[in-house]
């Protein structure tokens, strides 16, 4: 990943999301390579299209942008082992309809902002922010929606 990582900072999760030429990032989705039918998270086989039965999911850059299908505020932090920040910061989770796809992917929203600050309908862009920090000190990143 050019640019926008080092040592310090990591995905949460890898495979998930990457950063082109310009450091800007794109989550990266699955696309049937018989229909066309995209899936996120990324996975290899497995087509989700009922009609279609190839098992052959190619790796794809998807969209950067989209618009807000529903979203919604989470004011509990999440049980172990899932991490969050300590202390725990409400934040607010969006579905996103991406622009080129159509696909609805669900991500936390930026730091910050909140359900008061989102509309259905309203475009958003990816980003990036820390998860938290693990053991070793390294911050581990996430994708997460921002308002452009
Ligand atoms: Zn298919």
């Amino acid at each position: 990943m050019p640019g926008a990582t080092d040592a310090a900072s990591q995905p949460a999760i890898d495979g998930w999301w990457s950063h082109d030429e310009t450091g800007s990032p794109h989550l990266i989705g699955g696309k049937c390579t018989e229909c066309g039918t995209y899936v996120f998270p990324p996975r290899a086989n497995n087509c989700p299209n009922p009609a279609c039965d190839s098992d052959a999911l190619e790796a794809v850059a998807l969209s950067r942008r989209g618009k807000v299908w529903s979203y919604t505020e989470n004011r509990y932090a999440p049980p172990p082992p899932y991490p969050s920040p300590d202390p725990f910061e409400p934040f607010a989770v969006a579905a996103v309809e991406l622009a080129d796809e159509g696909l609805i992917v669900l991500g936390k929203v930026v730091e910050g902002t909140l359900a008061t600050d989102l509309k259905v309908g309203m475009e958003v862009e990816l980003s990036t922010e820390v998860l938290y920090t693990d053991d070793e000190g390294i911050e581990r990143l996430t994708y997460a929606w921002r308002i452009p």
